[in-house]
């Protein structure tokens, strides 16, 4: 399955050790605590993290004999730790189009991740189509044309350095003239100047919800696994610009780092609702706790 080929690399790192730290399990003292420090911190847990599942561990130890093993006792505290029920459900639109803004910093995936997200809602039976609203970087309304038209959406765009805005209000017209159930708009990472950002995510949820009361349902902060802790303080600046509603994960199979989910979804509180497994439309899997503590162990 696709959350085991694609954790690989973390499975290595993370479950051979926590397996090895099982099968010598003698009680837990701060030997063990230590390991369990140092295995969290080097999967990129971030200290602050790390020291409240250790505390957690420590606190709940005399549930231990409930389990198997050491191993199946720490995944039920990262799972409870988790705790996915908190993040609730992805919100659709019941009245006509879900507006999705898709927004991250250049080179975090963001344009794979709208085509990975296009590829998900038409399995389902969605009708979809773009807006390609990063109308200020070169070649980012290209890409996401190609992508469109490969997977056969339409995909509204405008002038190049056209107000990003007026884009979107054309393809929020587009969505409601033909029915459609998902608009994805990808708008533009540019976190050079925190204020215009601010500015124009600020004037793009204000016309979209003019067009689409209540739009756009979701924002969503495309983050790439492999910055680690650094993603965490770029996801910061997002969530000051704009109200982030759930984060993605891209590139989750090239890092052995796999904990920074954990790190992520306790710092920042905010639902992660998709990982990203790999470079093709294919590779992105809905976030499910279980299966990827899974993954990254078993
Ligand atoms: P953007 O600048 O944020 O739009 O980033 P792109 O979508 O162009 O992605 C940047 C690079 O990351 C491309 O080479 C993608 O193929 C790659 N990429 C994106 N998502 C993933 C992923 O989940 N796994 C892997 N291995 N590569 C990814």
């Amino acid at each position: 399955d696709k959350y085991l080929s694609g954790l690989g690399r973390s499975r290595k790192s993370f479950g051979d050790r926590i397996r090895s730290l099982s099968n010598s399990f003698h009680g837990i003292d701060d030997d063990l605590l230590e390991e369990i420090m140092i295995l969290l911190l080097e999967s990129d847990v971030g200290i602050h993290t790390a020291q409240k599942i250790v505390d957690r561990f420590e606190e709940n130890a005399s549930h231990i004999h409930e389990y198997e093993s050491m191993e199946d006792y720490f995944i039920s505290i990262l799972h409870d730790f988790y705790d996915q029920e908190q993040d609730g459900f992805i919100h659709y639109n019941e009245e006509g189009p879900t507006v999705i803004f898709m927004v991250g910093v250049n080179g975090s995936g963001k344009t794979t991740t709208s085509a990975k997200l296009i590829q998900y809602y038409k399995d389902l039976d969605m009708s979809m189509a773009v807006a390609a609203a990063d109308t200020f970087r070169a070649g980012a309304v290209d890409q996401i044309e190609t992508w469109a038209n490969r997977l056969g959406v339409p995909c509204i765009k405008g002038a190049p350095n056209q107000d990003p805005s007026s884009v979107l209000v054309d393809a929020c017209r587009y969505a409601k003239d033909h029915q459609i159930d998902i608009l994805l708009a990808d708008t533009a990472g540019r976190l050079q100047t925190k204020t215009n950002l601010m500015k124009e995510l600020s004037k793009m949820v204000r016309v979209c919800d003019r067009e689409i009361p209540g739009a756009p349902q979701e924002v969503w902060l495309v983050l790439d696994a492999t910055t680690g802790q650094n993603g965490i303080s770029q996801a910061k600046q997002f969530l000051d610009a704009t109200q982030v509603s759930g984060i993605i994960l891209t590139k989750m199979d090239g890092t052995a780092k796999g904990g920074i989910v954990l790190a992520i979804h306790d710092q920042l509180k905010i639902p992660v609702r998709f990982l990203g497994l790999g470079e093709k439309p294919d590779d992105l899997q809905p976030f499910d706790i279980n299966s990827y503590l899974m993954g990254i162990t078993k």
